[in-house]
């Protein structure tokens, strides 16, 4: 009886699966409902990334519960910040944002709504889950008596729709002082995963400067910058730099029909999927662009770069498989995606190099910037178990 039980035992443990925390476990069970409750406070404040007071209400709500958890809490910017002290040595961060994209008014047409295993309402998973499921996961650990860090930082951003432009220094800068950083956009309900990559985003503008004399009288005179930026637009239209997509999108010149114009402006849209691809493409235009159809023009390109992309480093792809191991105890599948074209904060935190970063943290649902977004609520308890592990394996880590 002995040796078969042994056996057992072994064969669990050659094929991989660890067994499930079961304390942790029933913690989680024990979470769902509060955590639910959570939700439903967030999702009835309507937050669109423009509605200022909206977004500042979430922000309230979500500073005074990570106060009453025990955090230090900083607001700056329209950002939360909480910061709790530990007993371990690694320094985790926790990202989520506060934001959506719909307008004022929406509650009115998409009420909050519970059908079945789905919960409805705007922004409830993109991205309310991420903020109720981190405060949750800090209550859950912590009650547990769960400290082992040296320091754990949660950042609530108030607008990540719109490119955290006011908010995206901030998130890379204080990743660079953290050695882990698990971001909790939302998951997918069809099948969870753990996001490898996303894009970046740039703006190029390129500029042209000629010189204006009489289109009627003098048109020799004058050095046609409308001529040179369409020469300009044609010769890198199909610029091949590997990490950078570059599309041409708007352009300008000339101020009246009869002056050869002075000066021509266009700007690009370019999309970033290497950490270096703007570099590479300011480069490659700049030598392009270097010699002139119309003599005596002078064209520069400038690019301005927005959310970085978020490139997976081979250390967070090993923390994936971690991730991958953790659902395997609770008998759950996860997949490692490779990529998508929106953008995500994992691309801010990661931009230093120095965290580990990994994306998609967040409840599973769908309907996202659409019509009928939703969580499940039997996502609940398998991603607080998740966030869980991966928090205590990160602060166990060397
Ligand atoms: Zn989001």
């Amino acid at each position: 009886m002995k040796k078969l039980i042994l056996a057992v035992v072994l064969g669990g443990v050659l094929h991989g699966a660890m067994a499930a925390d079961q304390g942790l476990l029933e913690a989680a069970r024990t979470q769902q409902a509060p955590l639910l409750a959570t939700l439903k406070e967030l999702v009835l404040i309507e937050s669109g990334s423009s509605d200022t007071a909206g977004v500042a209400r979430v922000a309230d709500v979500s500073a005074r519960r990570l106060t009453a958890l025990g955090a230090a809490v900083e607001r700056k910017d329209g950002i939360v910040t909480g910061r709790f002290t530990g007993k371990g040595s690694k320094r985790l961060m926790l990202i989520a944002h506060m934001d959506t994209v719909y307008q004022p008014g929406i509650l009115a047409t998409q009420q909050y709504h519970v059908d079945g295993n789905r919960v409805y309402g705007p922004g409830i998973a993109d991205d309310k889950s991420g903020i109720a499921l981190i405060l949750h996961t800090i209550e859950m650990l912590h009650a547990r008596g769960w400290r082992d860090y040296a320091q754990l930082t949660v950042i609530f951003n108030p607008d990540e729709e719109v490119g955290s432009r006011a908010s995206g220094e901030w998130i890379a800068t204080q990743a660079a002082q953290h050695d882990f950083v698990f971001s909790c956009e939302p998951n997918g309900a069809q099948m969870e995963g753990i996001l490898l990559s996303a894009s970046g985003i740039a703006t190029a503008t390129m500029t042209v400067q000629g010189r204006a004399a009489h289109a009627g009288v003098a048109p020799k005179v004058g050095r046609n910058a409308l001529i040179e930026l369409s020469h300009q637009l044609l010769q890198t239209q199909d610029i091949n730099v590997p990490g950078a997509q570059l599309n041409w999108t708007r352009a300008n010149a000339g101020l009246v029909t009869n002056q050869i114009p002075a000066s021509a402006t266009a700007q690009g849209d370019v999309r970033l999927s290497a950490a270096d691809g703007a570099q590479r493409l300011q480069q490659a235009l700049s030598e392009k662009v270097a010699k002139p159809l119309v003599a005596d023009t002078v064209t520069t390109v400038a690019i301005e770069q927005g959310r970085p992309p978020f490139i997976a480093t081979d250390a967070a792809r090993a923390w994936a498989a971690r991730a991958q191991a953790i659902y395997g105890e609770i008998d759950r599948k996860l997949a490692l995606y490779p990529g998508t074209g929106g953008g995500t904060d994992a691309g801010y935190a990661s931009r230093s190099g120095k965290a580990i970063v990994l994306e998609a943290f967040g409840l599973a649902g769908d309907g996202v910037h659409g019509k009928d977004e939703y969580i499940t609520i039997d996502s609940i308890v398998p991603r607080l178990y998740l966030l869980s592990r991966m928090m205590q394996e990160a602060g166990a880590s060397r």
